[in-house]
């Protein structure tokens, strides 16, 4: 059985005081034994003094008698007198001292008795030397009776003495008993009180021992703990029920800007700023109720708000735990300071958002790359203008999907812009002058992200429709001069700029590029094919067609005119009128043939004042009968050319049929070419068939 020190103390102490009540007692009865034993021993020793003295009393009484007989001197008697009255009192001194020995009592009153017979006996002897002389009181002296009781006197005395002697030896032995039981006693007790404070000294000290190691090992435990606690990285709080704070390591101090002394004993809460104190509260009563029994219990708060001296506040992670300590509940919060984290999330998170936003934009910036390499192919692909603009089309309203826009291009004349592409809504004029556009009057692309501060082009319409949001008119170039602009508008805002602005300017360059070379290509090939005074087809151009066209017939098994007609006397004109008017005629003959002709039909100038008309799928009839009345019109042409009057002119006209005048093209043109050399020959103004094919052709 482990008894605690308590209970050690307490048996050791109730045993010690047993003892020693009972070593005291006992001690104290031997004391009054011994005091009583002592007392009884210094009364036997006073009543042998006594007996001693009265023994001296009577042998001097004796001795003053026999003095007195022998000399008669009268000193004798009074001293005789004198120890006879000291004989009277000392036997009752003995008499009162041997009070509680009755034995004693008798043999004193014999004895008093005795010693009144020997001082009568005396007293009779001195009378006798009074009056009968010394002879006598000798004699008388030496009579039986006074020795009788003499021998009775001793005899007496000598058994009060030897009594008391025994009595005094039984005392002493008793007393010397006694003290031994006391010293035996006392050494034993000492002996046992010596053990029981070294038994009680010896555990005392073990406990001490046991304590000092307990406390040295807390003391080592609490330097470890505060040691941990204050080394912690985390902020380390506890506070009891009272919510006063009763624990603060230095990550604490640094995290909130207090010293411990300024918060310990104040209310946690001082630590939170003031909107977030209710969810803390209920946080606490919450987690204090928990009816989650275990001896420690930890809850996270998750993030919470902590508010420093300075007042500034601070993003934190927090957990709480709960321990039970006398049972009081102790709450111990642990903070770390997520500030740091915070901005790092942050910032990752705006480099994520900007890296997805990036991916987005080199997503969309590759779609519409593919889209722009696309359009350029198809553009590359397109013969006319118009073919260009349907395309355009199609892409912009891909490559722009939230925006409305269009595509101006520049008159001839440079005189006017006109919309030839338009997709969406797009609030502009379709048609105004190039001074209108701001970018057309720059050369420079022209952005408006605010309606009310940029400068606005007057090409906008205001009249019905909202003005755009935000617009741009981006200039198109081509070999170094606009030849219109691409513009695109937005009613929301931010849907046209940032990644747009970099797309519509790409745009605009390919669309440009394309335009401006089908532009050109078509002037040349205009060129080509046409005859630039008159404006119909050149001989060029008439061949190739002419060779199509026969392929034609000759697969459709049609017929195919061909009439070729020469201005007669030309020369002569051009000397009478001059050249220029020479030329104003050739314009209006072009322009007679041309008006005369089917949309099928070519007309072409073949050479000088020559001409070719070409006619699909028509016979040697209608030709020949087309060709008269060519003939009569141009008699009808009358001209002014500086208010002269030029005179009439007449053709000479062959005609030819394919397969019948020959069936290649050359052979159908040479024969229609003979025809006019015999209707020159036959006098002019006139119209001649060709002769039928001859076997060999
Ligand atoms: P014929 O009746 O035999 O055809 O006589 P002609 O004078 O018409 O024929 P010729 O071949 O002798 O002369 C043709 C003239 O046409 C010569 C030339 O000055 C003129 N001519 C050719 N081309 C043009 C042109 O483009 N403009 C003008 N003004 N004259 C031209
Ligand atoms: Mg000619
Ligand atoms: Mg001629």
């Amino acid at each position: 059985m482990k008894w605690s020190l308590k209970t050690t103390i307490f048996t050791g102490c109730a045993l010690a005081v047993t003892i020693l009540a009972t070593v005291s007692g006992l001690s104290y009865w031997n004391t009054i034994r011994l005091v009583k034993t002592s007392q009884e021993v210094s009364d036997k020793h006073k009543v042998i003094s006594e007996i001693q003295e009265l023994i001296y009393l009577i042998e001097a009484i004796k001795n003053q008698q026999e003095r007195y007989i022998v000399t008669a001197d009268q000193t004798y008697f009074y001293s005789y007198q004198e120890k006879y009255t000291l004989i009277q009192r000392q036997l009752d001194l003995i008499e009162a001292i041997t009070q509680n020995n009755p034995r004693h009592q008798n043999r004193i009153a014999v004895l008093k008795s005795l010693v009144n017979d020997q001082i009568d006996l005396i007293e009779k002897s001195m009378n006798l030397r009074i009056t009968e002389g010394l002879e006598p009181a000798l004699i008388f002296l030496q009579t039986g009776e006074n020795q009788v009781v003499n021998e009775k006197i001793r005899q007496l005395i000598e058994q009060v003495q030897t009594e008391e002697n025994r009595l005094l030896e039984q005392r002493t032995t008793a007393a010397i008993a006694t003290t031994k039981n006391m010293i035996v006693a006392i050494v034993l007790s000492s002996i046992f009180a010596v053990g029981l404070v070294s038994l009680a000294g010896f555990i005392l000290y073990q406990d001490v021992k046991k304590r000092r190691d307990i406390e040295e090992k807390l003391r080592t435990s609490e330097a470890q703990f505060s040691g941990i606690v204050d080394l912690a990285q985390d902020a380390i709080i506890s506070f009891n029920q009272q919510q006063e704070i009763i624990l603060f390591n230095r990550s604490a101090e640094h995290l909130f800007g207090y010293f411990a002394e300024e918060v310990i004993g104040q209310a946690f809460e001082m630590l939170l700023p003031p909107n977030y104190q209710v969810i803390y509260h209920q946080n606490i009563a919450e987690f204090a109720d928990s009816t989650k029994t275990s001896h420690r219990t930890g809850k996270e708060w998750g993030e919470i708000q902590g508010i420093r001296k300075n007042g500034s506040e601070f993003p934190a992670e927090a957990s709480i735990s709960k321990l039970e300590v006398n049972s009081q509940q102790v709450f111990t919060v642990m903070l770390r300071d997520i500030t740091q984290k915070k901005q790092a999330e942050k910032v990752l998170e705006e480099t994520n958002q900007k890296l997805s936003g990036w991916v987005g934009e080199l997503e969309r910036y590759n779609r519409d790359l593919q889209q722009i390499s696309v359009m350029s192919d198809l553009l590359q692909a397109c013969v006319t203008v118009e073919e260009a603009y349907k395309v355009i089309t199609s892409s912009l309203k891909r490559l722009f999907p939230h925006t409305s826009g269009g595509v101006f291009m520049m008159s001839e004349s440079r005189h006017l812009v006109e919309a030839v592409v338009i997709w969406g809504n797009p609030e502009s004029e379709r048609l105004f002058t190039p001074n209108e556009c701001w970018a057309l009057r720059r050369g420079k692309r022209h952005l408006v992200e605010d309606i009310n501060t940029d400068l606005l082009c007057q090409h906008l319409t205001s009249a019905s429709v909202p003005l755009p949001v935000e617009y741009a008119c981006i200039p198109m170039m081509a070999q170094g001069e606009a030849i219109g602009i691409l513009h695109l508008s937005s009613q929301e805002k931010g849907k046209l700029f940032h990644a747009q602005k970099a797309l519509a300017e790409t745009v605009a360059e390919h669309i440009a590029l394309a335009l401006g070379n089908l532009k050109l290509r078509e002037k040349l090939q205009l060129q080509n094919i046409r005859d630039p005074l008159t404006g119909l087809f050149n001989r060029r151009y008439l061949e190739e067609s002419l060779a199509r066209e026969i392929y034609c017939a000759e697969r459709k098994k049609q017929t195919l005119g061909i009439i070729i007609l020469d201005v007669d006397h030309f020369k002569q004109f051009n000397d009478t009128f001059g050249h220029e008017a020479g030329d104003l005629l050739l314009q209006e003959l072009g322009l007679v043939l041309q008006t005369s002709i089917r949309k099928s039909d070519i007309a072409c100038r073949y050479g000088g004042e020559e001409f070719l008309l070409m006619l699909p799928e028509t016979n040697l009839e209608t030709a020949q009968e087309r060709a008269e009345l060519l003939r009569e019109e141009v008699k009808h042409i009358n001209l002014h050319y500086r208010r002269q009057t030029l005179g009439r002119i007449s053709i000479s006209v062959g005609v030819a049929i394919f397969p019948e005048h020959g069936l290649t093209k050359d052979a159908v043109i040479r024969a229609a070419d003979e025809a006019l050399y015999r209707a020159k020959k036959e006098g002019r103004d006139r119209v001649f068939v060709a002769s039928l094919l001859r076997p060999e052709e």
